[in-house]
Formats: structure tokens, C-alpha cells, sequence
């Protein structure tokens, strides 16, 4: 029996990361994309598992599918923490976003550009008032002074990971999953939700 679950996403990068993660036999994976008719749900927790939660348990009630929701974002030790859950820049583009980031840090020097960056992901089965699952997963790094490498996505190019020895940007696909914040909390969920599909 093929059983169906949803990613709560519209960003086609995470998505195409979350599948790549994801990948569990007799599951497909729909997506946003192809529930158009979902609600948009708004991220207004305080934290990164507030807002994964939110949205995995809206899209679950929503289409009456099993959801899947993360919830992401960079933060910045010289900046408080920020750009944090919320966006550095609402509508902006990746480009800008960097751009951003490294202006407000252009005065602090290397040794104190330290960051990180923190996923949360939440599975929520229809009905239920809160999520069946919650993982998180974070990455240390540093801000760089300009961007290196060409892969990845957001703020990527400017995340330098000491363990890969380069940038998000820089590694391929398969090392960034190894050590990224999503990789890490995605394989927790991965291997709880196996067992409880296979209850
Ligand atoms: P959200 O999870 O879609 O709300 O993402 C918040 C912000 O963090 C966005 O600006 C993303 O581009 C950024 N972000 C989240 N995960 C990554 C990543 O793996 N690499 C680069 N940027 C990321």
C-alpha cells in the first residue's frame, strides 16, 4: 500500500533537499505544489519548532494527509541571533538577503562572525492538536567576508562549515546533508516516522 504524506513547502530547494532526505519506500511525498488549494499558513511562533509545528499541523488538518513542516533560518552571534525565525528582508530575494547580512556585519571582524544555522520538523496526522513528531537539528559555522561556491541555496554561500572545511555553497549535496542542520533534524524524523508507519 503507497501511503501519502505532504510536505508543507513551497520553496522548491527545500523541497528537492527534503526529498532527497526523505526518501521512504511505499511513501509519496506530494508537495505543496500539488495542493494548491492549502491554506497559507502563517509562521508566527517564536521559535523555529512554534512555526514547524504550526504549519504541519494546519496542512494535516487542511488536506487530511500526513504533514511534514520545517522551519529554518541563520542565526548570527554579532547580530543577536538574528535574522533568526523571522526573514532578514520579507519578499527579498537570496541575493539581497546575503547582501544584507554581510552589511550589518561588515565591521565585525572574522573570529567573531560566528553562527549557526537551526531547523526544526514537525509531523502532524490529521485531527490532532498538536504534532506526533518533533525534531531539531543545528550546524556550527561562520560568516564569511564574501560568498564562495555555487551550490545550495540562501544563505549558503557566505556559511562557512568548519567540519566540511568549506561553505554550504561549496559542498556537494550529499556532504552538506551530512552535517546541515535539516540533514540532522530530518534523519531523527525519518527514522521515527519509518517505526510508526510500520506500527
Ligand atoms: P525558512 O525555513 O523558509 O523560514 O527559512 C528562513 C531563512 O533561512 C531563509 O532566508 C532561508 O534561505 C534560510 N535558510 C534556511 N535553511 C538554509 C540552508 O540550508 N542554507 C541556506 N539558507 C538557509
Amino acid at each position: 500500500m503507497t501511503r501519502q504524506l505532504i510536505f508543507a513547502t513551497r520553496n522548491a530547494a527545500k523541497l528537492r533537499e527534503l526529498r532527497e532526505l526523505l526518501a521512504l519506500d511505499g511513501v509519496l511525498l506530494l508537495s505543496l505544489a500539488e495542493r494548491p488549494d492549502a491554506p497559507e499558513i502563517a509562521e508566527t511562533g517564536a521559535t523555529f519548532a512554534e512555526n514547524a509545528t504550526l504549519k504541519a499541523v494546519g496542512i494535516a488538518g487542511a488536506t487530511g494527509l500526513g504533514a511534514i513542516a520545517d522551519d529554518s533560518g541563520l542565526e548570527v552571534d554579532a547580530l543577536g541571533g538574528a535574522p533568526g525565525v523571522r526573514y532578514a528582508g520579507e519578499g527579498a530575494g537570496d541575493d539581497a538577503r546575503i547582501e544584507l547580512l554581510l552589511r550589518n556585519l561588515a565591521q565585525v571582524p572574522e573570529a567573531e562572525r560566528t553562527a549557526r544555522f537551526r531547523c526544526a520538523v514537525a509531523y502532524a496526522e490529521p485531527g490532532a492538536p498538536g504534532p506526533a513528531l518533533l525534531f531539531e537539528g543545528s550546524c556550527e559555522g561562520r560568516i564569511l567576508l564574501a560568498r564562495r561556491g555555487r551550490g545550495g541555496f540562501g544563505y549558503d554561500p557566505v556559511f562557512f562549515c568548519p567540519e566540511l572545511g568549506q561553505t554550504f555553497a561549496e559542498a556537494p549535496a550529499e556532504e552538506k546533508h551530512r552535517v546541515s542542520h535539516r540533514g540532522r533534524a530530518m534523519r531523527q524524523l525519518v527514522a521515527a516516522l519509518r517505526a510508526r508507519l510500520a506500527r
